[in-house]
């Protein structure tokens, strides 16, 4: 399926002018007509203009001429529709965003552009990111490229399904409870969530802004990490990204699992785990030893309130962030209503259902008489779940190892009837986001020709040692599977 060599290879071709950025980007225009279009395509993309595409390439080119070559030069980029961008449609898959076009540009991208790098298109994702299969998109599911009748996850999954089927080398998508690191494992490929505070969330449209993150999607640790290294660091236009040296993630990436002591939560490895999961999991643990890790069962007592704790802060803050979405500021704007109330009213119709459960459930969780029930002892929780995962990093684990998800993809169709089922992918995701730290998904083979992903977590800040631990993995599973 691959059709582009990846990021790094491509970005060193360029700048030593062994092909072009125009030639990278007609070859993904062409593959996107391929895969992408028509009823039998993938539908990854929500919006890709080959001439504007075409156009981004050759300024980069140019660039190159003056001597400009940037750490992405000339790599093409597919960016998730929720990340503002200035010359393209910015919908968040959602009919309330139809022809909404952003007056200015997240940071992620302005940094992804000045490296060279081209923005290609934008991907389809669950409407505001809320969703674990791409199905609750206003503009219809993403295709999974392994089997057409699976989900590719979400709420990324046009994002991980454009660079698993090799459309483009890298992609950003972004992860408040797991949709970077969940389409990711269903789709093969690697998807990288920093810590909290890392990158800069200017421009990203909020879902759950405490636990928000961009994060990055490679066929390889290197190349997401290099993705990630680009976009990383603080962001005056994002109090809330942390005043910190990034740490060198191409060098962590050349590292290995010699001496590092990966912590296996046995929380993670319940008996209703997927025999299949369970099975590619233990094949890594055996490899990760036989690389030199030092394997170290340990307990984080707490997750099993993580999926509780998630959905009662999550929606408490998306019904807070959505609150803006009122047919006066963005977007559409009802017809013919007849008092400001009937104009809200009738306008936060555009919202699909799933938006609009989450919206009624976070009002609630927030109201009085239930706060105190439901919002503050979420943060409780939540302040319980970092301190475990605090403690177990303290004690001397580098990294914590886990199944990604607790099934491979799931059939379209499958858990759209049931809320419960679809909030159930992110068991062994959300961890991550209350606990503000950085995690990874790399492809750990295969069960059943569906891709399985081994999830990675490492102590805030500590993406250097997240980075070289998956390197690490990845190098291990070579020429086994
Ligand atoms: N699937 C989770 C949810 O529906 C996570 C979504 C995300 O990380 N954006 O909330």
């Amino acid at each position: 399926m691959t059709v582009l060599r990846g990021a790094r290879m491509l970005a060193t071709a360029v700048a030593e002018g062994r092909t072009t950025a125009e030639a990278a980007a007609s070859s993904v225009a062409a593959s996107i007509r391929q895969l992408d279009e028509g009823p039998e395509g993938l539908h990854a993309f929500l919006s890709h203009d080959a001439d504007a595409v075409g156009e981004r390439a050759r300024a980069v080119d140019e660039a190159l001429r003056d001597g400009r070559a940037g750490a992405l030069a000339g790599v093409p980029v597919a960016v998730k529709d929720n990340l503002c961008t200035l010359d393209q449609p910015t919908t968040c898959a959602s009919r309330m965003l139809d022809g909404f076009r952003s007056p200015y540009e997240a940071t992620v991208v302005r940094r992804l552009r000045e490296a060279g790098g081209v923005v290609v298109g934008k991907t389809n994702l669950d409407e505001f990111a809320m969703g674990s299969s791409t199905e609750h998109s206003a503009f219809g599911p993403t295709f999974n490229p392994h089997d057409r009748e699976r989900v590719p996850g979400g709420s990324s999954g046009g994002s991980a399904a454009a660079v698993a089927a090799g459309m483009v080398p890298v992609a950003l998508g972004s992860d408040t409870g797991g949709s970077v690191r969940q389409p990711a494992a269903f789709c093969g490929v690697v998807g990288l969530k920093p810590s909290y505070g890392r990158v800069s969330r200017y421009g990203l449209v909020a879902f759950a802004s405490s636990l928000d993150q961009v994060g990055t999607f490679g066929r390889d640790v290197t190349d997401a990490a290099l993705l990630l290294q680009v976009i990383s660091g603080p962001d005056p236009l994002d109090s809330t990204t942390a005043d910190r040296p990034v740490p060198d993630l191409m060098d962590a990436a050349t590292g290995g699992l010699e001496g590092m002591v990966v912590g296996l939560p046995r929380e993670y490895f319940p008996p209703e785990l997927d025999a299949g999961i369970r099975a590619r999991c233990e094949a890594a643990m055996t490899a990760m030893r036989d690389a030199g890790a030092v394997l170290r069962d340990v307990s984080l007592p707490h997750t099993r309130f993580a999926l509780a704790s998630y959905y009662v802060i999550a929606t408490a803050e998306a019904s807070s962030n959505l609150a803006r979405y009122d047919g006066v500021r963005y977007g559409v704007r009802a017809a013919d209503a007849r008092s400001p109330d009937e104009l809200v009213r009738a306008t936060r119709n555009a919202f699909g259902r799933e938006v609009q459960r989450r919206i009624m459930l976070g009002t609630y969780v927030l109201s009085a008489g239930y706060y105190d029930r439901y919002y503050a002892r979420a943060q409780v929780v939540r302040r319980r779940i970092a301190d475990d995962l605090a403690r177990v990093f303290d004690e001397g684990v580098d990294v914590l190892f886990t199944p990604t998800t607790p099934t491979p993809a799931f059939r379209l169709g499958e858990r759209t009837g049931d809320p419960m089922q679809m909030y159930l992918a992110d068991v062994f995701t959300a961890t991550a986001n209350l606990a503000m730290v950085p995690a990874a998904s790399v492809p750990i083979g295969e069960t059943d020709g569906l891709p399985v992903g081994g999830q990675l977590l490492a102590a805030r800040w500590a993406e250097d040692t997240l980075v070289r631990a998956a390197a690490g993995l990845e190098r291990a599973l070579e020429g086994r599977a």
